[in-house]
């Protein structure tokens, strides 16, 4: 495509400097470029709460800090929010089964006063984890039956999920993996590490590895350096993903040493784990810039969940903050039938009408599949509203988001 300037003190002076290796654009290929400031604008702070005013910049920034002072008590949570009898007690019921911790920074988050509050819901306790029905399953997705090896599922023919840790920094109420993640006892080994990444080593038909968990950010940048660089060597795999939601809760976990590292093992892309618009501040939105500068691809996997974004404005507030942090949303899940969190589940018909409500009305690239993960280990099955109205013969008769009609003819 030629391009003919026509004004010489516009376009031409562009070209002039597109060609030129100037000094602005040197800086701006090799990293630094700030994003426009009425974009920033709609990335507030997460703040500090009610404990942590006084803490210095230089410890609050700091994610080994973050990590020592994650809130895991009772008294702890009391200085932070109005906590409701119903969260007190939940607590003392549910913290044997499954751990509580919050990072300050994902605390400061929480609305102190409203028990309802997204960010609550997902990180404080509630009565709901301790029923247990019926049709809950202590393996829902049977993870563990299509373990060849411990610390590898292999369901799809090309492509393993890896876990590598049980720890994550926060630990998240509708955890689908709650039998084993922050269970101390579950924890993956060096040699399970080895175990693992012999077996990927000796079947050819693996090219994606899925790096999993717990959280894989919570293993130090040695480790997961040293991890990375043993699936880097393996000639079979071209792509792995880090399954992360330090972007999160613990965005602070993303230091320039970490994506320095990262970004000798391209190609690399991160999946994160976004649910609500309101984690998406400032810190987390500096997270995902230094991962795309860094040329990861992000992708974002939100979990349909009760009372936190079970309402299609909230999605596409959340999809539209992504796509300015430059994350593509890629999977909704319909929330699945892990044990203790059916306090969390919507219907089928909800997720429906989140897709129905944004796709056409906004950008495609804001359009996640939602998927079910097929209890029994069917793998996940994608959910869509029907656009197909009835087949006359050849023709397809069609309509489109706005519910009008319209009639492709087959050859
Ligand atoms: C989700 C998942 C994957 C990755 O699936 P994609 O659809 O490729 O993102 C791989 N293995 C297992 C067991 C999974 O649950
Ligand atoms: S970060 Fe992931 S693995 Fe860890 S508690 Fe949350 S949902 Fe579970």
């Amino acid at each position: 495509m030629s391009v003919t300037p026509t004004k010489p003190d516009g376009d031409l002076v562009q070209l002039e400097i597109r060609g030129r290796s100037t000094e602005a654009n040197r800086r701006a290929a090799s990293g630094d470029p700030r994003p426009v400031q009425h974009i920033l604008d709609r990335f507030p702070s997460g703040g500090r709460g009610r404990p942590w005013v006084d803490v210095p910049d230089e410890d609050w920034n700091d994610w080994r800090w973050q990590q020592r002072n994650r809130v895991t008590t009772l008294e702890e949570l009391e200085k932070v929010i109005d906590l409701t009898e119903e969260e007190r007690n939940a607590f003392e019921e549910s913290h044997a089964r499954f751990h509580m911790a919050i990072t300050p920074y994902y605390a400061s988050l929480m609305d102190p006063e409203d028990p309802n509050c997204p960010i609550r819901l997902q990180s404080v306790p509630k009565m709901g984890e301790l029923l247990v029905l019926p049709t809950d399953l202590e393996d829902p997705l049977a993870e563990e039956r299509d373990m060849p090896v411990p610390g590898i599922t292999h369901r799809y023919p090309d492509r393993v999920l890896f876990y590598i840790t049980h720890n994550c920094p926060v630990y998240c109420r509708h955890c689908t993996r709650k039998r084993k993640v922050s269970d101390p006892s579950s924890a993956a080994a060096k040699k399970q590490i080895e175990d693992g990444l012999a077996y990927i080593e000796a079947h050819p038909e693996i090219r994606d590895v899925v790096i999993s968990g717990g959280d894989p950010l919570s293993l130090s940048d040695e480790r997961l350096d040293y991890i990375l660089g043993r699936l880097r060597a393996i000639p079979h795999i071209e792509i792995f993903r880090l399954g992360t939601r330090n972007l999160v809760t613990l965005p602070q976990r993303i230091t320039d040493d970490f994506v320095y590292m990262l970004r000798k093992h391209h190609p690399v892309y991160v999946n994160t784990h976004f649910n609500h618009p309101k984690e998406l501040t400032e810190e987390a939105f500096e997270a995902c810039r230094k991962l795309a500068d860094a040329g990861c691809v992000l992708g974002n996997q939100m979990v349909l969940l009760k009372g936190v974004n079970d309402d299609p404005k909230i999605v596409k507030e959340l999809n539209h903050k992504l796509l300015m942090a430059r994350v593509r949303p890629y999977y909704i899940y319909q929330c699945d039938l892990s044990q203790g969190i059916s306090h969390f589940r919507t219907s089928v018909e909800k997720g429906l009408e989140i897709i129905e409500a944004l796709r056409g009305h906004t950008s495609g690239l804001a359009v996640p599949h939602y998927v079910i993960d097929a209890p029994g280990g069917g793998g996940k099955i994608p959910m869509l509203p029907s656009y197909v109205v009835r087949r006359d013969g050849k023709q397809i008769v069609l309509r489109n988001y706005q519910f009008k009609e319209f009639v492709y003819e087959e050859p």
